[in-house]
């Protein structure tokens, strides 16, 4: 072997860089490999260029806003969590604030900001950068860790941590080299799906434009499954798009759709656009609004709904063109069921390559939820997204990448002296 360090890292995400901060924190010498040529490239991307380093949410929030296995978190949350995120920055002198849903971001509104503290405290504690220098494997004998090896050769270690990312937005270098690191040496790796995705609809208003580029404000977007039980549902803004819809609440839905596709040819979302509201009280409201007036409804009923949406849901019901007077009891109330129960057809997502986040990953029972070591080869660990754990956008993938870090780093170094 060239080259002997206590503790390598492979991969310069927001995983890699703090497991390689705290392990060298903890004493160990260290050594990061980053396919790139520069550090963070997809943190550099989320919060629209802004970086959503953490969220600010009590650790239970966190953990119920981690629908794929976030409950596997307690004991890494136990050890190092978002409010440990928010002061390690300001330690460091990074300003942080917090936007709508406890997102935080630096007020610099700069990834760069993030990306630069990091890799300053990486520089500080002489931790061996590598860049354009990718892991080609790793190497195991014995069933115990001994290194890597890249296309310069090979490095020794007494421990190793895979911190490769998921396999969305390959161009970032998040290409899935973890998943066959872990197989290389018998672990398992979940089935792969995209999460944090748009969802296409098989609608016929989708295929007519109808409602493209409309935006609806904190409407309730509900996933049921075939049985008609409701799966997960989501209070948040949503976009109508020229193939589905995309925004917050679609893509809180998207994991779960694609988990049902596994088993059905499509899906029923359900769309409530007043939550706030029971289907009694919008028909007294329709009712102020328009009993007795001369008007049209679709006159009548201006500002009630987004113009576009509320001509939709009447010409579904047929009764754009008429009076309140002129319009049924029950013609009302098919109306009303449009705009508190309205049903839509997903049948697809965006694919891997485009959505935020990875679904599945390294199978969590065979990794040590207390030092995210691997239980079948001593002195490998993983952390970030390359674990099958995933979160919702909004700070709870980086808060899992810094934490899972952040206890791979210090495991890694005890283990590198043990
Ligand atoms: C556009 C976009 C927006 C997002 N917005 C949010 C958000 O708002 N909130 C949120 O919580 N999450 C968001 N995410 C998800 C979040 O960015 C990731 O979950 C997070 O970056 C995962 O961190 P990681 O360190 O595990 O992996 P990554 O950030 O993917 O880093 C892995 C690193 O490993 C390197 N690497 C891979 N293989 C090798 C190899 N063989 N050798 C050397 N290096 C290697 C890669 O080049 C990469 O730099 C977003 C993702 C995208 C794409």
């Amino acid at each position: 072997m060239s080259k002997t360090f206590d503790v390598i890292v492979i991969g310069g995400g927001p995983a890699g860089m703090m497991t390689a901060i705290t392990a060298a924190m903890n004493g160990a010498q260290v050594a990061l490999f980053e396919k790139n040529k520069r550090l963070g490239k997809k943190l550099l991307m989320t919060g629209g260029g802004r970086c959503n380093v953490t969220n600010n949410r009590p650790v239970e929030d966190l953990i119920t806003h981690i629908p794929g296995n976030g409950r596997f978190l307690y004991s890494t949350f136990s050890q190092f969590d978002n409010q440990d995120v928010m002061n390690f920055f300001s330690e460091r002198g990074v300003a942080l604030k917090e936007e709508d849903h406890g997102r935080i971001f630096p007020v610099s509104d700069k990834s760069a900001t993030i990306v630069n503290t990091l890799k300053d405290e990486l520089e500080n504690l002489q931790v061996e950068l590598h860049f354009k220098e990718p892991i080609e494997k790793i190497i195991a004998d014995d069933s115990v860790i001994r290194g890597v090896r890249t296309a310069e050769g090979d490095y020794s270690a007494k421990s190793v941590v895979v911190t490769t990312g998921g396999i969305t937005y390959p161009s970032t270098g998040s290409q899935g080299d973890g998943y066959r690191f872990a197989k290389s040496v018998g672990h398992h790796v979940t089935p792969l799906y995209p999460t944090e995705s748009p969802i296409f609809l098989t609608d016929s208003f989708i295929t007519n434009k109808t409602l493209q580029g409309l935006s609806l404000q904190d409407v309730k977007l509900s996933v049921v499954d075939d049985r008609n039980k409701t799966v997960t549902s989501h209070e948040m803004d949503l976009l109508f798009t020229h193939f589905g819809i995309s925004g917050p609440a679609a893509l809180r839905c998207s994991s779960f759709v694609n988990q049902l596709l596994r088993e059905q040819e499509n899906v029923t979302l359900k769309l409530d656009c007043f939550p706030e509201k029971s289907a009694i009280q919008l028909l007294e409201e329709i009712s102020e609004r328009s009993s007795g007036s001369t008007k049209q409804l679709k006159n009548a009923l201006t500002s009630f709904l987004p113009e576009r949406l509320l001509l939709f849901f009447l010409e579904q019901v047929d009764i754009s063109e008429q009076t309140y007077n002129q319009t049924s009891k029950e013609q009302l109330e098919a109306f009303v069921s449009y705009c508190k129960n309205w049903s839509l057809t997903a049948n697809k997502t965006f694919g891997l390559e485009k959505s935020f986040v990875t679904g599945g990953g390294v199978e969590l029972k065979e990794i040590n939820p207390k030092e995210l070591s691997s239980k079948k080869i001593p002195g490998l660990y993983f952390a970030g997204e390359v674990l099958d754990v995933n979160g919702y956008t909004g700070g709870y993938n980086i808060t899992t990448a810094f934490c899972t870090g952040y206890v791979a780093g210090t495991h890694a170094a005890y283990n590198a002296f043990a």
